[in-house]
């Protein structure tokens, strides 16, 4: 039996999608079990019924669509009683319900296991025979198979590939709420407006022709097409965005260069005498699987914007025109991806939100979304399109949520939540330009995380003094080789000069843990505690120099001073050997006739070792950066990605909280300065309790930076140290976070809080 079931774990695992799983599992249980009947049920969402996904030893004709309370009937007592059920006469037991037309009486033996992933009730398993009752083994036994195979029901059903009758449709007038991601900040409410199109790239069929010259003329009018809408939209967008979104166009046109995939598809029609439609899908997707390979966010973002580039081109290939013309004037479109050419489609100014059930934080067009100041909300997994065309929908860009069909009250709720983000928004404009200091004078370093050339005009809108983390592995990223010295310059140098003559703190390669290069892979078990960051860059100093040489050349001639930061340090002679490296190449530099300074150097702090070992790494650097999005996971063994972890990745556990005091202390001794480059700086809450301990730097996405410098702005040194005072004597991360929302309350300050968790609806 236990080879049995190992083996049908492993095909499970290999399986092509939900229903073969369902299938597998119910047709081998009969067999392993030596059962008459075996069930898989699903629990919907919604209405915690419990709906027959397969079944096997039942007369299809009677069961098929079979859905059962979750409070009555054996099923649902395993669904509620989150336990196994094992009986010998199924029948005679007081939750027994028959059903209908059902013929179980001579089904004595039952075992019902629930099927739970972190701590959620999936449904329920169930085997059923005439005789003998299961044994202690077969219990023992299902119970491991439920467990293995529940985390992959979460998944598929997170994924939405199994839609239960009801689950995710949205019925007329019925309020619904589905989580996503923040794309772009702003609250909407606007008219659902359903982009979806017939075509995708995946369906296509590999077809040979006898024409090839005609399947080359129709690719060139389709490919025409498409590149003069492109640059339709990248004129009409000019007076909306920067010129650095726009570049992103450029960006579109090059993919579909001739040099690039639209000599790719050419060649593909031509050699293989391929239809025009195949070729496209073959070359598309050809590139799509390589960025989504990288496992890089940044590469499978640009993955996602090639697919919807394909998809447009088959659209002008399949003569599939635009359909809809007219438009309300409160317009939240709603798609799979929304594609940059939607913006093409609607009249800019009526496009007011947008949400996409794919799509993710830096695409093509959620950039484009932020640049337009357009509320978006991508990742909502959960949302089906059926049904959602023309209801009145809410988007929150703040936190990542849709509301479908508000009823009056959320309708009213969001309504004052929009005045008074509107007035809020009002109030934070203002101060662009004002110095980020405390209410009673003391001056805060607000810098940014960076890594694109297309966020330094947001940065700097948003009030930017300065880079704090300019993570250099993402242009690297970009590339399909190691940028050379000279390449790495001219990026460098661009943002130097954008943010000139403020300071650019640049932070060596941080490659490895989850951001590998797709032509320099790095294959580990455990990749975070594995080759990463200094660790790779002291294995390859032509790697280093190179970098280091190149910070130094785009800094030359410039006001703004040079921080080089080190990432991964764990050792004193990791921070020795580089900044020898870093002497080495300032010697050539200057050497070489150019003109700069020496730079400042730093070390990230995110290895907890460092900490018992701050004062010595005081006195080998010129600041401490902490890097709370790894310290936290390296202090708590909570991986920062995984999902299924994630409740107990608390920044403001009470053992971070006293790490980063801790570290302040030594670096308030040694007379260096301290930074944090982690999310939480971007948190209201994180910035206030920060500053209260003395840390000079706070380093976070532009997005959050005027939020912070208001609320820094209106609190006194006094109240954010008194803060830091209480907080440190306590216990949990929940009390923590309790306190100092509580405090910022009674200063008024609760505004720049997440609104929705303080309001009465949400509690
Ligand atoms: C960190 O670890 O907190 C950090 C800023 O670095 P990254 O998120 O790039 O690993
Ligand atoms: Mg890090």
């Amino acid at each position: 039996m236990r080879d049995a079931f190992r083996e049908l774990v492993r095909d499970i695992n290999s399986a092509r999608d939900f229903q073969q799983i369902a299938t597998l599992v119910v047709g081998r249980l009969t067999m392993i079990l030596d059962s008459e009947v075996s069930s898989l049920y699903l629990r919907n969402r919604r209405t915690s019924n419990l709906h027959l996904v397969a079944n096997e030893g039942f007369d299809p004709q009677v069961v098929s669509g079979l859905i059962l309370s979750n409070s009555t009937g054996l099923v649902g007592l395993v669904a509620s009683r989150t336990e196994p059920v094992n009986l010998s006469h199924a029948a005679s037991h007081e939750a027994f319900e028959k059903i209908a037309n059902l013929d179980e009486s001579h089904l004595d033996a039952f075992l019902g296991l629930p099927l739970i992933d972190e701590g959620r009730t999936l449904g329920v398993l169930v085997v059923q025979r005439s005789e003998p009752t299961y044994t202690e083994d077969e219990v023992g036994f299902m119970l491991l198979l439920a467990t293995q195979i529940s985390s992959i029901i979460a998944f598929t059903l997170d994924s939405n590939q199994i839609s239960l009758d009801e689950p995710n449709l949205v019925t007329t007038g019925t309020e619904r709420t589905f989580d996503g991601l923040a794309g772009s900040p702003g609250i909407v409410i606007g008219k659902a407006v359903v982009f979806q199109s017939t075509v995708e790239l995946d369906n296509i069929d590999r077809r040979t022709v006898e024409d090839v010259e005609a399947e080359l003329a129709l690719f060139e009018e389709a490919l025409e097409s498409v590149r003069a809408e492109i640059r339709r939209i990248n004129e009409a967008m000019a007076d909306h965005v920067g010129h650095e979104e726009r570049a992103l166009f450029d960006a579109y046109l090059h993919m579909i260069d001739d040099d690039a995939m639209a000599g790719e598809v050419r060649e593909e029609i031509r050699i293989n005498s391929q239809w025009a439609q195949g070729a496209v899908k073959q070359v598309f997707m050809r590139h799509v699987t390589n960025l989504d390979r990288a496992e890089i966010p940044y590469l499978s973002e640009r993955g996602q914007d090639v697919r919807g580039l394909g998809v447009r081109v088959l659209e002008r290939l399949q003569h599939i025109e635009d359909t809809k013309q007219v438009y309300a004037d409160d317009v939240v479109v709603v798609a799979e991806e929304v594609n940059p050419t939607v913006f093409g489609q609607i009249p800019q100014e009526q496009i007011k939100g947008i949400v996409c059930i794919g799509g993710s934080v830096n695409s093509h067009s959620t950039i484009l979304a932020r640049a337009m100041n357009i509320p978006t909300v991508v990742g909502v997994t959960d949302l089906s399109l059926l049904g959602v065309e023309g209801a009145t929908i809410v988007a929150d860009g703040f936190y990542g949520e849709v509301v479908v069909n508000p009823s009056p009250e959320t309708h009213n709720h969001y309504l004052s939540l929009i005045q008074r983000e509107a007035s809020f928004a009002a109030e934070l404009e203002a101060i662009t330009n004002e110095p980020s200091e405390t209410r009673d004078g003391k001056r805060i370093n607000l810098w940014v995380n960076i890594g694109l050339v297309s966020e330094i005009t947001r940065s700097l809108d948003r009030g930017a003094e300065g880079i704090g983390l300019f993570r250099t592995e993402v242009p690297f990223a970009g590339a399909d080789r190691f940028p050379t010295e000279e390449e790495q310059r001219q990026i460098y140098a661009e943002h130097m000069h954008a943010f000139e003559p403020r300071p650019v703190t640049m932070r060596t390669l941080d490659i490895g843990g989850d951001k590998d290069l797709a032509y320099f892979p790095i294959e580990e078990d455990n990749p975070y505690l594995g080759w990463r960051g200094i660790r790779v860059s002291l294995d390859h100093p032509q790697l280093f120099l190179t970098q280091i040489r190149a910070m130094l050349k785009a800094n030359a001639g410039l006001k703004g001073l040079l921080r080089i930061m080190l990432p991964m340090i764990s050792n004193l002679s990791e921070i020795r050997a580089a900044r020898g490296l870093i002497a080495q190449a300032y010697a050539e530099i200057i050497d070489e006739g150019f003109d700069v300074k020496a730079p400042l150097v730093g070390a990230m702090i995110e290895v907890p070792a460092l900490m018992y070992q701050a004062d010595a790494v005081c006195r080998e650097v010129d600041f401490l950066a902490v890097g709370t999005n790894d310290l936290t996971q390296y202090m708590l063994a909570v991986s920062r990605n995984n999902p299924r972890v994630a409740g107990l990745y608390q920044e403001f556990h009470p053992a971070i909280i006293a790490a980063l005091h801790r570290l302040a202390r030594h670096a308030h001794g040694a007379r260096i300065g301290i930074g944090i480059c982690g999310e939480m700086a971007g948190t209201v809450e994180g910035a206030v309790i920060c500053v209260g301990m003395g840390y000079d730097v706070l380093s976070m996405n532009a997005a959050n930076l005027p939020r912070v410098k208001w609320v820094l702005r209106n609190i006194t040194m006094t109240s954010a140290r008194r803060i830091v005072v209480r907080i440190l004597k306590m216990e949990d991360a929940e009390e923590i976070l309790t306190h100092i929302r509580s405090q910022l309350e009674r200063l008024d300050l609760a505004k720049a809080l997440p609104q929705h968790e303080h309001a009465e609806l949400f509690m």
